[in-house]
């Protein structure tokens, strides 16, 4: 099952998207804080705009050099403890919302990322319990300013920017996410193309280490990582991201 949040010009609203069917089914309230319960309303999904499936009350939660194909195109070693990062819910944006790039940043990269969405509150939750904070599966381009990034000591300006994580198309629930494929396409051409199968720290592993941390809200999304073959994407181009089973989406790219 893959929950839409759309709009049709007025106030976002949520709904259902069976296996196979074009048919929104409406919901009423958000199913992330309310019981999931049909308006009766169907939308036809080419009638509406699809908006990121989540917008996160406190805060994304990256994972850098999670796949080791990455790593070693950037020049690093994988990290023996998941190395992470955070980018606050004002980066996160919707399918066809543009990236901007921000005034400091030549270029920025794309990444290609399979998304985690938790579910409730979480704290020092052990590995084998985490399924049970996982409301369900989203994608995410994982955008970076890649000098800023390189230049500074913390990851902030490079990862952390407004529009800097595009989400959408869908979140899937009941998905198995051990063995999918995760791309990215530059004005069509395919970039990057792995699999979460590669992933050094699994899902569990980063959602159960993250919340040792701090605690995860009901909301919250965590990152895993991308998979090789990272790239510019220059303003005036598209970059679309995908992952197997949840679906595609593109943004425009575009100077501020
Ligand atoms: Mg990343």
């Amino acid at each position: 099952m893959r929950i839409a949040r759309f709009t049709t010009g007025d106030s976002p609203r949520y709904g259902i998207l069976e296996d196979g069917s074009t048919d929104i089914v409406v919901l009423k309230g958000d199913p992330l804080f309310m019981p999931v319960n049909a308006t009766g309303e169907r939308v036809d999904l080419d009638s509406v705009r699809l908006l990121s499936p989540v917008i996160p009350r406190s805060k994304v939660v990256g994972v850098g050099r999670n796949y080791a194909a990455h790593a070693a195109e950037m020049g690093n070693e994988v990290p023996e403890l998941p190395l992470l990062f955070l980018k606050p819910n004002t980066a996160v944006t919707g399918p066809d919302d543009p990236i901007v790039v921000p005034d400091y940043a030549d270029e920025v990269e794309h990444e290609a990322e399979l998304a985690v969405v938790v579910s409730r509150m979480a704290k020092n939750v052990p590995a084998d319990k985490a399924a049970d904070y996982v409301l369900g599966y989203t994608v995410a381009n994982d955008v970076t300013a890649r000098a800023a990034q390189r230049a500074d000591v913390t990851w902030t300006r490079g990862k952390a920017f407004d529009t800097s994580c595009p989400t959408g198309p869908f979140l899937s629930v009941g998905l198995d996410v051990s063995d999918l494929a995760v791309r990215a396409w530059v004005d069509g051409e395919l970039r990057q193309d792995g699999r979460t199968s590669q992933m050094v720290h699994t899902v569990p592993e980063l959602l159960a280490y993250a919340s040792t941390i701090f605690t995860l809200l009901p909301g919250d999304i965590i990152l895993t990582g991308t998979p090789a073959g990272v790239g510019p994407v220059r303003p005036g181009q598209r970059v679309e991201v995908e992952v197997e089973g949840i679906g595609r989406f593109g943004n425009n790219v575009v100077k501020r």
